[in-house]
């Protein structure tokens, strides 16, 4: 998708000088001019959210707001709003062989799949991205640059950690990193007589299933996925372990390297443009799968003209989100700790249709209307909090029309 922005501003000066005049007087001026504001951080938006979503908007390119810096002492990472994940991954590692729950692709930026949710293989271990975010600097609607915390602005707070697009620009991160795993081993299992028929194909998923949910040895040190690839040519589990076993065994970093797949793990810190052209819907389920559907699917994806014989190239992943001792939503999380309704997922899958089903905020479907997309993304208890009820009229709706929030007294 391409969206042409009538200005972009690609903030020159250090972080705290360009979030205390920069960026306010952008948004000031675009204000004055009733131009909409949108900020880029990787650019990795499905939709291309970060230039708009459509023409005429003023992107705010954080590509220059890049540092990691990890306090030894507490664990915490301060870290810019345009920093990408294996920049980021590298950074705590060389400064303190530590670790963060993130998404595989080096390339992401931290300020959608932050903000968003934020899943990959280690997320069983440390939760999603989101739930390891404990402050943030950033600039509101109004220009006003504050530091919100739990304590202070919890309202904004809340808001921004699933919807933090709608509220401000995150010029800083802090992020609660953990102790990076001893050992972090890359695996993946290939299930060929998957393919030979749609039984083996629903067993199969059914087997992963059952081992997820059921197996002592599952815990929140194994990450998977299940992926149907190459227009349902290959059907393979993959993910992470840390934990001793007798292959090779691999550090953390060389581990994210190898699931990035692009051989490094950090990224150019300037005019990094490798793109992509796809097109993506999710769903998500917080009970386990009951055979029937995963036959359907199984059938919808090996029938001929759809599946295999597509006239384009598909995939489908699904990942295990929950099942025992996952750390996603750990401590009892739902939709009144932070602005996401994802925290109970057990699975959640790209490439899927069913509209019964919950959709993941960082796989954004730009061709949801409004209301679906409250719904599916955010959930109907959430979409009344914030839209009927205490939160929004007491302080959201004030920030953007105050800069001394009253209201929020
Ligand atoms: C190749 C690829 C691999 C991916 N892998 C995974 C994965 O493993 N796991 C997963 O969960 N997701 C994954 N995703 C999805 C990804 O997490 C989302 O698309 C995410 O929103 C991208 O973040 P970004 O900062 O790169 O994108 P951008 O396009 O820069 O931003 C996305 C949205 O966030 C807003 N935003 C960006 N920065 C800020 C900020 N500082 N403050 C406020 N709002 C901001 C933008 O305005 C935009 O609306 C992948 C996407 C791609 C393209």
């Amino acid at each position: 998708m391409t969206y042409i922005p009538i200005l972009i501003s690609l903030v020159l000066a250090s972080a705290s000088l360009h979030a205390k005049s920069q960026i306010p007087a952008a948004i000031s001026c675009a204000s004055k001019y009733g131009i909409p504001v949108q900020a880029k951080s990787g650019g990795h938006s499905y939709a291309s959210y970060s230039t708009g979503g459509h023409n005429g908007i003023l992107m705010i390119d954080l590509e220059n707001f890049n540092s990691v810096s990890l306090d030894n002492r507490t664990g915490i990472a301060a870290v810019g709003g345009g920093v990408r994940l294996g920049n980021l991954a590298q950074g705590i590692w060389d400064q303190g062989r530590r670790a963060l729950g993130h998404g595989t692709c080096p390339g992401v930026g931290i300020g959608g799949h932050f903000t968003h949710g934020g899943y990959g293989y280690s997320s069983r271990a440390f939760g999603l991205a989101l739930e390891q975010i404990i402050g943030l600097d950033l600039v509101l609607a109004n220009g006003s640059f504050v530091k919100i915390d739990n304590e202070t602005l919890g309202d904004v707070y809340y808001a921004l950690r699933g919807a933090a697009d709608s509220f401000g620009i995150v010029t800083t991160f802090y992020l609660q990193t953990s102790t990076a795993p001893e050992v972090d081993i890359k695996f993946s299992y290939s299930f060929p007589q998957a393919l030979d028929s749609i039984e083996n194909a629903t067993a199969v998923f059914m087997g992963v299933q059952k081992f997820s949910l059921y197996s002592p040895v599952v815990g929140r040190n194994l990450g998977l996925g299940v992926t149907l690839g190459g227009n349902a040519t290959s059907y393979t589990v993959h993910g992470t372990w840390f934990g001793s076993s007798s292959v090779e065994l691999t550090d953390r970093i060389t581990s994210l390297a190898m699931l990035g797949g692009e051989g490094n793990l950090t990224v150019p810190l300037h005019g990094f443009l490798q793109q992509d052209n796809f097109y993506a819907k999710s769903v998500s389920t917080n009970v386990s799968f009951a055979e029937e559907p995963i036959r359907k699917f199984s059938e919808y994806a090996y029938s001929a003209g759809r599946g295999l014989n597509a006239p384009i190239s598909w995939f489908s992943i699904i990942s295990l989100y929950g099942s025992p001792d996952s750390q996603i939503g750990a401590e009892g999380k739902n939709g009144s700790w932070a602005a996401y309704s994802g925290f109970d997922d057990l699975w959640v899958v790209q490439n899927c249709e069913n509209r019964s089903y919950n959709a993941y905020l960082n796989y954004i479907d730009p061709e949801l209307d409004r209301d679906e997309a409250w719904h599916l993304y955010y959930g109907k208890p959430l979409f009344e909090k914030t839209e009927f009820g205490e939160k929004r009229p007491r302080s959201w709706r004030c920030l953007l029309e105050s800069a001394e929030h009253p209201c929020l007294e």
